[in-house]
């Protein structure tokens, strides 16, 4: 009977703000626009059989290459164990409607072999942009649990939550083998921290980050790369990670834009037409000239 520590990550606009409002019962402020999360917000949430879970809000990010402060935040309770919040379970809450970009952010976390399940958010979307997806393709390759939810019609919300009850279950395999972005670097790292996660490490050195026990400082200078190199090495990785992401859904999600024909998916087409634009421009036109 004990609260488990669960942090919400994604993308801005993703939904987080929705999901963490239906777990908790809450009403944080929910917007279409980034920023609105700028700190992290904690909720709590009873799960099936006797467990609670502390909820934890966090602002959008889009990676942990962290290069704004809100990102800082995510970055630095992911990699700081003694932090009273660090997340027994991540959630990383994506977009249907953008997947392939909100999967970087998934495999990075992943990476840091903390038990994550993956959100797929905005269901509610699929049928009028003629997505689908083979679940189970998508949890064996990501090697994760999958949630499809939608938090517009609050469906979903209930396998969350037995996944988070069953975290100790999730895997905590990595998915992508970064050390490959730069073999001999990374072998070097293992050696000098043989009792530290190399993916770590590497964040801690791209970056003013510091994580518990070790410390920025503690890095040897043989360890440190110009502000290039890093770019660099970050650009490598990131394409690493969006070649396996792409194997992944090119199996795992179908988009047939043909059958993207509810009734939904043509009224967003009529709407968003720009013939409108004309049409009302003519109408304003007529209304003056007939006065
Ligand atoms: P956050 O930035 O990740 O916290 O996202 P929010 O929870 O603030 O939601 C961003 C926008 O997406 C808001 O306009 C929500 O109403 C909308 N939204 C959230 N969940 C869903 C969903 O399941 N379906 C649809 N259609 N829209 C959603
Ligand atoms: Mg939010």
């Amino acid at each position: 009977n004990q609260n488990i520590n669960v942090a919400l990550i994604g993308n801005p606009n993703v939904g987080k703000t929705s999901v963490f409002n239906h777990l908790t019962g809450l009403n944080q402020h929910v917007g279409n626009y980034p920023g609105i999360t700028v700190e992290k917000k904690v909720g709590f949430c009873k799960l099936p059989g006797h467990n609670h879970a502390n909820i934890v809000d966090l602002p959008g990010t889009y990676s942990l290459n962290a290069s704004s402060i809100d990102e800082n935040v995510v970055v630095e309770l992911l990699l700081n164990k003694n932090d009273k919040l660090f997340p027994d379970v991540a959630v990383v809450v994506t977009d249907v409607e953008n997947l392939k970009r909100n999967l970087l952010l998934f495999t990075q976390i992943k990476d840091l072999q903390i038990p994550t399940i993956l959100v797929i958010n905005m269901a509610d979307r699929m049928d009028r942009k003629g997505i689908s997806l083979d679940i189970a393709h998508l949890e064996d390759k990501l090697n994760t649990k999958i949630a499809l939810v939608s938090s517009r019609k609050g469906t979903g919300i209930d396998t969350l939550k037995q996944l988070i009850a069953d975290y100790k279950l999730l895997s905590t395999q990595p998915c992508v083998d970064t050390s490959s972005i730069d073999p001999a670097y990374f072998d070097q790292l293992r050696q000098a921290f043989p009792n530290q996660d190399v993916y770590k490490l590497w964040l801690v050195i791209g970056q003013d980050v510091n994580f518990g026990h070790l410390e920025r400082h503690q890095i040897p200078n043989a360890f440190t790369k110009s502000v290039a190199e890093l770019k660099r090495l970050q650009q490598k990785e990131t394409i690493k990670r969006y070649q396996f992401i792409n194997d992944t859904l090119k199996v795992g999600q179908k988009i047939d834009a043909s059958k993207a024909t509810s009734l939904g998916g043509k009224l967003d087409r009529i709407l968003t037409h720009k013939v409108w634009g004309y049409v009302i421009f003519a109408a304003i036109l007529l209304l003056i000239f007939q006065s």
